[in-house]
């Protein structure tokens, strides 16, 4: 282990990271067209998917085109930090019900993508929805009672 002030070189594998920010970002433009709570999700390099608490199950190319067409919509990122107090008198702005923003340091960061979707969110993100690209939706599948888990690939 390096000692308490010992200098290091960090090196970012960029075209793995970029590609992560795209797919993640898609994770929230997938929110952007799917308006159920989300239960569950994860990104691979390539993939990603999120499990929705969702009755009926939307038609897999009606989605896909929906999809595609808010990312074409080149909707700037940016972040809006608001008070925990804020936060929770706004419930609305945490799409992930299985996972809480952390709370206690007074502040909690928010992301949006122009008009297309706003939550609060700790990771890494293209400056423009339209940096994600094509994707395609690869599958829609059930996954038990009112959980539908939408998996999503770069086209
Ligand atoms: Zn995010």
């Amino acid at each position: 282990m390096p000692a308490l002030g010992d200098k290091l070189s960090l090196h970012i594998d960029w075209e793995h990271r970029y590609r992560l920010m795209r797919m993640h970002s898609c994770m929230h433009m997938l929110c952007a067209v799917v308006p159920a709570p989300v239960t569950g999700g994860s990104i691979r390099d390539g993939s990603g998917r999120l499990d929705f608490d969702l009755p009926d199950a939307p038609s897999r190319l009606e989605l896909e085109e929906k999809l595609n067409e808010v990312i074409a919509g080149n909707h700037p990122m940016s972040y809006i930090w608001i008070t925990d107090q804020e936060m929770q008198e706004r419930p609305e702005l945490v799409k992930t019900m299985s996972v809480r923003p952390p709370s206690g340091a007074g502040t909690v960061r928010l992301v949006r993508f122009g008009e297309a979707d706003l939550q609060a969110c700790g990771g890494t993100h293209v400056a423009n929805s339209g940096e994600i690209g094509k994707v395609r939706v690869v599958s829609i599948k059930n996954k038990g009672r009112q959980n539908r888990r939408i998996t999503v690939e770069f086209a």
